[in-house]
């Protein structure tokens, strides 16, 4: 088992498995050019199964693979199903802006994955060019269509931006009620690769938005997520907020993260990393397993938004 120095079980790692996309959203990395690259440039799947087999062994329970855009991945329906052979308890799940989703859907259903948390910024599809560069809405609402006729467990994320999509909080919620679905706002995490001019909202002006229109009840902090979550009794609806600025927010916190880089990050926002990249293409079981557990052993208590308030890392290669 995997315990960090402050008690905390580790047992769920989130896996970028490339930094490359095919959008150029705002918050993330608008100023790299619209170039889709190429898959030869990430890290072997192999090798990150390899990985996975390890942590396993470790009690990791819960896999989420995310990127970049982990669906730019040729061979991601293979390898969801390569995990689900090594232990079809683990929870595995995928994080997509759902560009390429709808064609795959069925596919990854059937190779064992279990959950879905889809990007979702606008409804509105001149918002979603401005936010992410790409006329993607259509695909994007045919993506989660598909996922919801799948019975996949699915939450929509939503960042909320000043003057850019704050209008649409009720409205991205409301589709999502519509649908079944979960939806969690995401409150925007300042970092030096974002559009210099974007604001995000934090949660109470998330929350006040919502409460224009409906009652509100808070329920608690979802024990082992970092959503804080609400409920709207006359919706029986359940809805979330993702408030890192807020200090309770790393207490119960469970994961670790590998990026596309080949590095453990022990926490999200803070500097620590710990390179296992050659180990990794080598297969150097006895070095990843070392490594692993200094990984654990270096998980800060808590992120660095004090001490620091725009982070130098990128969220394309850690996975957000
Ligand atoms: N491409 C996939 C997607 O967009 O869902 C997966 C990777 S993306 C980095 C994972 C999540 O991070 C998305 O829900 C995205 O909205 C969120 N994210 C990216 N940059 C962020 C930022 N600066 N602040 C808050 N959330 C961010
Ligand atoms: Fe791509 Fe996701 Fe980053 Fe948007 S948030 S640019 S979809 S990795």
């Amino acid at each position: 088992m995997l315990v960090d120095s402050f008690g905390r079980t580790i047992d769920y790692i989130r896996i970028s498995l490339t930094e490359r996309c095919n959008f150029r959203c705002m918050y993330c990395m608008p100023n790299t050019p619209m170039d889709i690259g190429s898959e030869s440039d990430d890290v072997p799947l192999d090798s990150v199964l390899n990985f996975i087999k390890i942590a396993i062994k470790q009690g990791v329970k819960k896999i989420r693979i995310t990127g970049g855009e982990p669906l730019l991945r040729s061979q991601i329906v293979p390898f969801i199903a390569k995990i689900y052979e090594l232990n079809p308890n683990i929870d595995i799940a995928l994080t997509t802006n759902a560009f390429l989703l709808a064609p795959l859907a069925k596919d990854l259903k059937q190779a064992g994955l279990k959950r879905i948390n889809i990007s979702l910024d606008s409804l509105k599809p001149e918002k979603i060019v401005l936010i992410s560069k790409r006329d993607g809405l259509n695909k994007i609402l045919q993506g989660i269509e598909s996922a919801v006729k799948e019975g996949f467990t699915i939450k929509l994320n939503m960042v909320p931006l000043l003057g850019i999509n704050d209008d649409e909080i009720v409205d991205i919620l409301e589709y999502g009620i519509n649908l079944g679905v979960g939806v969690r706002f995401i409150e925007f995490m300042e970092n030096t690769h974002a559009k210099d001019s974007t604001k995000g909202l934090r949660a109470n002006e998330i929350l006040h938005k919502i409460k224009a229109k409906y009652e509100v009840d808070l329920l608690e902090k979802d024990f082992f997520g970092p959503a804080t979550l609400f409920k709207l009794p006359t919706k029986d609806c359940i809805f979330g907020i993702i408030a890192p600025h807020n200090d309770d927010f790393c207490k119960t916190c469970n994961r670790i993260r590998l990026s596309s880089e080949g590095k453990l990050i022990p926490c999200l926002y803070h500097e620590n990393a710990v390179d296992i990249k050659e180990h990794m293409l080598r297969g150097n079981e006895k070095e990843i397993l070392k490594n692993l557990k200094l990984c654990v052993e270096k998980k800060p208590e808590k992120n660095d938004w004090d001490n620091n308030e725009v982070s130098t890392r990128a969220f394309y290669k850690t996975g957000g």
